[in-house]
């Protein structure tokens, strides 16, 4: 489908440039253009959003869906009541309906919030794939860009529905990952849990699979302080040092939250190229502490923004992620000038899809689609300056500016409303599912 949006100002280049077209065909931006060049290109349907600045699409590096479901249920607690009370009681009643239900609510509203990829952890697989298969059908549904990171789990404390083998979940997650290949909505990745989750072998099956196809593994790393008292305890080294060891540590590899940190595993992950998954809210919510991701920038270690799930934070707004990053390193370095908008910006767009891997989170010609109209007169942008205009949309900007919301050259948000489905039907299913709970 050949289709070109006219912006009023349009974000690319690392500027604002007023009147601009971004071109798309079959998903993909085949170029940007001024307006007065449209002549060029005969055959492109134009829509006309010259009211907003279209802005690359906010990136969610780390979430789980069914979460979504269980928010506000078991909140304000320790880690542990929260967990079980929330998490576990309520996943073990979730059958491939539910968790489709779940992941319709939890895409519909990060469309809504202008999130346009979302990196799904997902760890329900009861010894197969067909919940897999289910979020990969929500995230279809609401056509927003899904990478599933299919958990490997064998931890025996959990729920029976996450565990299997590490030979079962290596041949379940092959199996899914040839499945979705060369699809450019979907993208599976191997996810053994985390240190407290996933054995040594399940470590060992995840890499293997990532070695092999060559793509991204994710893990929870170092989340709070008792995994690195475990991990020491259990193996004799922190978790970094002790990843580094078993040969995990490389560019393909993705650690969430990597709160618990210190010096020397910062240098390793700097010397070896891992990429990190930054969750604010999330780790604010839970209690967990504040991850050094200054220092990370220092060293050059790429950082992604994530929302994690919605039982823990509660929302699943990546602008929300961006303002929460730069306030709480403030307050954490009491200096107001640490990490600035346009550094959070970046985390939210452009580092996203690298850490990903994905060519997304730019405008920019033979990249992915996917943008964020923002209403110029809203309220919460005013006074409109284009030199202060990053600074806003991290800071002031509402969730009602987000006007429009397109991926893979599509849009599935028009006019303030999602148009790719129904919101009364997301709800009403929600509703059914959890009228008990
Ligand atoms: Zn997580």
């Amino acid at each position: 489908m050949k289709i070109a949006y006219k912006g009023g100002l349009v974000y690319f280049q690392n500027k604002f440039q007023e009147d601009h077209i971004i071109y798309s065909d079959k998903g993909v931006i085949t170029d940007i253009l001024a307006a007065q060049n449209l002549s060029h290109y005969q055959g492109f349907r134009l829509v006309d959003l010259s009211d907003q600045i279209l802005i690359p699409g906010t990136v969610n590096t780390h979430n789980h869906s069914f979460q979504s479901l269980v928010r506000g249920f078991s909140d304000d607690v320790p880690f542990e009541k929260w967990r079980d009370e929330g998490i576990y009681k309520f996943s073990k009643k979730l059958d491939a309906n539910g968790i489709y239900t779940g992941a319709l609510l939890a895409f519909t509203e990060m469309v809504k919030y202008g999130v346009t990829t979302v990196c799904d952890f997902f760890y329900i697989n009861n010894h197969g794939n067909d919940n897999a298969r289910a979020v990969i059908e929500a995230a279809r549904d609401v056509g927003i860009r899904l990478v599933l990171a299919r958990a490997m789990y064998d931890w025996s404390g959990a729920p029976q529905t996450y565990q299997e083998t590490p030979q079962e979940a290596q041949k379940n997650c092959l199996e899914l990952i040839r499945e979705f290949e060369n699809n450019p909505m979907v993208s599976i990745y191997p996810a053994p849990h985390s240190l407290h989750a996933a054995s040594p072998d399940m470590i060992m099956a995840g890499l293997e699979i990532s070695k092999k196809k060559k793509i991204f593994l994710h893990m929870h790393i170092a989340e709070a302080q008792y995994e690195v008292k475990q991990v020491k305890k259990r193996f004799g080294k922190t978790p970094i040092k002790y990843l580094n060891s078993l040969g995990v540590c490389s560019p393909k590899l993705v650690g969430v939250h990597c709160v618990w940190v210190n010096d020397d595993e910062i240098e390793i992950m700097a010397s070896t190229g891992v990429k990190v998954s930054y969750n604010p809210a999330s780790n604010m919510f839970l209690g967990d502490g504040v991850t050094p991701i200054l220092k990370f920038l220092k060293k050059g270690i790429v950082v992604g923004l994530g929302s994690d799930g919605a039982c823990s934070n509660n929302r699943t707004s990546v602008f929300d992620e961006m303002r929460t990053t730069s306030l709480l390193q403030k307050v954490t370095h009491l200096d107001g000038s640490v990490c600035p908008a346009e550094e959070s910006f970046k985390m939210g767009t452009k580092n996203g899809g690298t850490v990903l891997g994905l060519p997304m989170g730019e405008l920019k010609k033979g990249y992915q689609c996917d943008f964020v109209g923002l209403k110029m007169n809203d309220i919460s942008l005013q006074p409109f300056k284009k030199k202060n205009l990053i600074k806003n949309i991290v800071y002031a900007l509402a969730p009602w500016a987000i006007e429009s919301v397109a991926v893979h050259g599509k849009l599935l948000k028009e006019k303030g409303k999602v148009i790719s489905i129904s919101e009364e039907e997301v709800r009403r299913k929600v509703a059914e599912l959890t009228r008990v709970w």
